[in-house]
């Protein structure tokens, strides 16, 4: 097979020569060094075949695409520009995790940091891949919000089974207390505020509140989708008066009521100090 000089990264003061595919890349031993760990350690111990023409080192990389070391080269050099997008992700994960480029994985990590919520389902697959634990959560919380539409998705299958059961176990679990949300009792153990002369009769109408609440998410009768997570919490949680007792109802009495029936939600952490963010259910990387 006939080689030729890649276009971009061929460099007449390069010192080593990386031939991937049908492709010669001439280049820098201290730039490529100073991204790679991998490779610093392979210039500086071990001694590479010398090629005839030039005398300088070369590194086949077998197995590898020409054009994904091509992008991987623009991003690392400084002459030139290549972002990272949706479209080369998983490529420059796949190459700098095998060659210990921590400089690209911490920038597709802050890519994804960012852009998450464009790409939920997509976010999760490669933060399970590739252990991002953040991105891991903050992604599932959007996943979980839509399951029953990311479920049916390609991506899905994809997922590591772990993280598939999680989000299964997770999911059922929210729409059996969605189901069983018209047993909880609202008021059982509210200690109501002193200025609160008529307890029974707020209690009552409380309760009536919340089966009235509690119809909304449920939907009845199904056929599905549920009320997502966020949206349930978002009903639950609207204010149901402005009296002081009204207040410290929902302060106090419906966090720990929400809590024990539907489990822990948290927002996104990039909302969290907003006004009013939506909560979601999330799952967690295990180690
Ligand atoms: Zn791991
Ligand atoms: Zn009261």
């Amino acid at each position: 097979m006939s080689q030729q000089n890649n276009q971009i990264h061929y460099y007449i003061d390069g010192d080593v020569l990386f031939i991937v595919e049908d492709t010669k890349f001439r280049v820098h031993k201290n730039i490529i060094g100073l991204a790679s760990k991998m490779f610093n350690d392979m210039f500086t111990c071990a001694t590479p075949t010398q090629s005839d023409s030039d005398n300088i080192p070369e590194v086949e990389l077998e197995g590898e695409s020409s054009k994904t070391f091509e992008n991987l080269l623009s991003h690392i050099y400084p002459n030139t520009f290549i972002d990272i997008n949706w479209v080369n992700i998983a490529e420059f994960l796949r190459f700098s995790e095998k060659y210990i480029i921590d400089s690209v994985l911490l920038s597709a990590m802050k890519f994804l940091e960012r852009e998450f919520r464009k790409n939920p389902l997509y976010s999760l697959f490669l933060a399970d891949r590739y252990h991002f634990k953040s991105i891991y959560k903050e992604s599932s919380k959007l996943v979980l919000d839509k399951f029953p539409e990311y479920k049916r998705n390609e991506i899905f299958s994809q997922l590591s089974l772990y993280t598939r059961n999680c989000l299964i176990k997770k999911y059922t679990s929210y729409t059996d207390s969605l189901a069983k949300l018209a047993n909880v009792d609202f008021t059982s153990g509210y200690l109501h505020c002193d200025e609160c002369n008529k307890q029974s009769e707020h209690d009552l109408k409380i309760n009536q509140e919340f089966i009235e609440r509690s119809k909304q998410v449920q939907i009845l009768p199904l056929p599905l989708p549920p009320t997502p997570p966020s949206g349930t919490r978002k009903i639950l949680f609207n204010s149901i008066g402005y009296k002081t007792c009204d207040n410290q109802f929902m302060t106090f009495q419906l966090p720990r009521k929400f809590k024990k029936h539907f489990g822990v939600f948290e927002p996104l952490e990039c909302k969290k100090h907003k006004k009013d963010p939506k909560f979601y259910l999330y799952i967690e990387l295990g180690e």
